[in-house]
């Protein structure tokens, strides 16, 4: 069986990446990676899905025992990707996404060259605010703190593959899936030319 291929999808808070995953996981073969925090759990949020909800000295401690693939801090909070089940995922051939920040998303690409890098970039600053302060998940103190954040996150957008512009949801689930597609039949094809030789 071929391995599965690793693709990271960034975007600051608001731009709607998670509604984006949502989408693709709906497609055969697609996972996503289920992320540990030491963030509080919001409403509507279920620990084991959304997140895995831990404190510090905990996640301190799977840092130590080498049991993630990155961490970083974002907003004063740990966020970071099990190592394990993305391993057993990519060794049963499914595409896994991992939804993170770049921080952490550069620690992968160093880790893994062959990971895909998609960064969803929303389609300006007010519509970034609106949909923030629409979804009414942050005060607007901590709303301040994402917009704050998402200027050195779309910085660091020209460092990815793919930057898409979510500004119609059905487009960019549309092309971020052709990029999973494309490079799945890229994998295949270089195996089986690696096969003949
Ligand atoms: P939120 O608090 O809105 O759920 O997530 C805040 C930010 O942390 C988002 O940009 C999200 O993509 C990122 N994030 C979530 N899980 C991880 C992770 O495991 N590692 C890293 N580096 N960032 C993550």
């Amino acid at each position: 069986m071929s391995k599965g291929s690793l693709f990271i999808i960034s975007g600051p808070s608001g731009t709607g990446k998670g509604t984006v995953c949502e989408k693709l996981i709906e497609n055969e073969n697609i996972f996503l990676s289920v992320s540990a925090t030491t963030r509080n759990k919001r409403l509507g949020e279920t620990d084991g899905v959304t997140y895995f909800y831990t404190d510090v000295d905990s996640f301190k401690n799977m840092i130590q025992n080498g049991q993630m693939l990155e961490y970083a801090i974002y907003n004063g909070n740990y966020y970071g990707t099990p190592k394990k089940a993305v391993e057993d995922m990519l060794e049963h051939g499914k595409n896994v996404i991992l939804e993170i920040e770049p921080q952490g998303a550069l620690k992968v690409k160093k880790l893994m060259p062959e990971a895909v890098m998609i960064f969803v970039l929303p389609p300006s600053i007010s519509e970034l605010r609106n949909r923030l302060t629409q979804r009414g998940r942050e005060n607007s103190e901590e709303i301040e703190k994402r917009i704050a954040a998402a200027k050195w996150e779309i910085s660091q957008s020209p460092k990815y593959n793919f930057v898409i512009i979510n500004d119609d949801l059905a487009r960019c689930v549309g092309e971020t899936l052709e990029i999973i597609k494309s490079t799945n039949k890229k994998q295949q094809l270089i195996e089986s030319l690696l096969k003949e030789i």
